[in-house]
């Protein structure tokens, strides 16, 4: 438990000897924070080992969970990822007379799943790369060294620029992709969804801006929400501010667009992480005054654009606007590069319950009030979409497998569980979920919705585990 630098040394690294491995960092979504939770789920199968890492949140663990029990297979944690490695270590119902075959059985999986997944499975001679047919949750390849097969596979672009690897391309909706030696290896696990899915809040909070998403980077859709938020809601002041990092390429759009300079306002202290993810309510609220400082000499005596990119639970917006004025700005003015979150996500972010969200409870005058601003106005969901369409790349060039790619694998195998298609879903109206700002969710919810349950740790509470 722990941070990835706090937890890993180069001490408990070297040991780690072999040329195919997987790594998960924990935001936890279904099932608590607590070690029994934590990835990769790793068991010995008949062929060997297998692990599993997963991003998201599957919407029908619940039933999955019980199909498994049924069939007398234990469970050690509450986590749906333990669910879906339990899933993939079971052979096809049709057996398998030649060994594993782990197309089959990752594709057996994804014909009963629902939800958000994107997948690093492990076994004795393969990295598998899968993504759900929603393509809720982004994943993507990147070449080290082909002429080694060295390929890696992360969740967010900019983690391949971290260690030199060169970007190739997201893996698709509902795409299988086998790393092997040479090549890479793709099949359809399922169709993509009729309506894809794309997280939009990847871009307006969640990925760093300094990654890329369906051939745009996150930073410059962010500078293009702040400038439709400047275009939309104008406010009288002095300067823009952005707060937190994430808000800063929209701060900086507002400002261009508006004319207002753009002016730094807080010192952040980068040894402190996100707020947003601290689970325990008490911390999120000291996490404020713990991670900035007013720049007092460019807030005193100023009207203050204050852009931040979202509120969720409304506990960070006020004690930062008391650090503001208490700098002396003379007015605060919040715009919001996002509209209000009205409604939970249950596809792997972990926000949370209708409760918990401040927009749910309040209407935008009571959240204003609150937060203790001199106004406070939210991008339009019309402001946000076109924002974030304006740069899509249309059609399945950033996607889809290359023919190269394909012909490096010798033959492509039959697709397993579904239809060959290289048809990359396009359409650039209908790729995104935006549930948490309109109520309207991309996938079926019924098990949340007849449980009446705390999403997050539904599992723990059903199974009592
Ligand atoms: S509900 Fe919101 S946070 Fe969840 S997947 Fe959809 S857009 Fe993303």
């Amino acid at each position: 438990m722990g941070l990835t630098s706090q937890v890993f040394s180069e001490d408990n690294l070297r040991p780690l000897v072999g040329y195919m491995a997987i790594g998960h960092v924990r935001y936890s979504t279904s099932g608590s924070s607590h070690i029994r939770n934590a990835q990769p789920y790793l068991i010995e199968t008949l062929h060997g080992p297998l692990a599993v890492a997963h991003n998201g949140n599957l919407t029908n663990a619940l039933s999955l969970r019980h199909r498994l029990l049924e069939r007398g297979v234990g469970l050690s944690s509450s986590s749906d990822s333990e669910v879906i490695t339990q899933m993939l270590a079971a052979p096809p119902p049709g057996g398998e007379p030649d060994g594993p075959d782990w197309e089959a059985r990752i594709a057996e999986f994804m014909a009963v799943a629902e939800g958000a997944y994107s997948l690093v499975v492990l076994t004795r001679d393969a990295v598998f790369a899968v993504r759900d047919p929603w393509g809720l949750r982004p994943l993507c390849i990147g070449e080290l060294n082909a002429s080694s097969c060295g390929y890696v596979v992360a969740s967010e672009s900019c983690a391949l620029a971290t260690i030199g690897a060169r970007y190739i391309r997201e893996v698709a909706p509902g795409e299988i992709v086998r790393l092997q030696c040479p090549g890479l290896r793709s099949t359809q696990g399922r169709p993509p969804a009729q309506q894809v899915a794309l997280c939009v809040f990847e871009y307006v909070y969640f990925s760093r801006p300094d990654s890329l998403l369906e051939g745009q980077t996150v930073h410059r859709v962010r500078q293009r929400l702040g400038e439709e938020l400047a275009h939309e809601l104008p406010a009288e002041a002095d300067v823009v501010v952005g707060v937190p990092d994430s808000a800063i390429p929209a701060a900086i759009g507002y400002a261009r667009a508006s004319g207002i300079p753009f002016t730094e306002g807080m010192t952040k202290n980068r040894y402190i992480g996100r707020t947003f993810i601290q689970p325990d309510e008490r911390l999120r609220r000291a996490g404020v005054h713990l991670k900035y400082n007013p720049l007092v000499a460019n807030l005193a005596g100023q009207r203050v654009v204050l852009i931040d990119d979202s509120i969720v639970r409304g506990t960070t917006a006020g004690p930062l606007i008391r650090l503001l004025r208490e700098a002396g700005a003379a007015e605060v003015h919040v715009r919001v590069s996002s509209p209000p979150v009205r409604h939970p996500c249950f596809m792997g972010l972990d926000m949370a319950t209708h409760a918990e969200l401040i927009a749910h409870r309040k209407s935008v005058a009571e959240i204003c009030a609150y937060i203790g601003a001199d106004s406070l106005a939210y991008l339009s969901h019309e402001g946000m979409m076109r924002a974030v369409l304006a740069g899509v790349e249309s059609g399945p060039a950033s996607s889809m497998p290359t023919a190269g790619e394909v012909a490096s694998a010798g033959s492509a195998p039959a697709p397993v569980g579904a239809a060959a298609t290289s048809a990359a879903p396009t359409g650039a109206g209908s790729r995104h979920c935006s549930a948490c700002f309109t109520g309207t969710y991309p996938i079926p919810l019924q098990e949340f919705w007849e449980l009446k349950t705390q999403e997050k740790l539904a599992l723990e509470q059903v199974w009592g585990s």
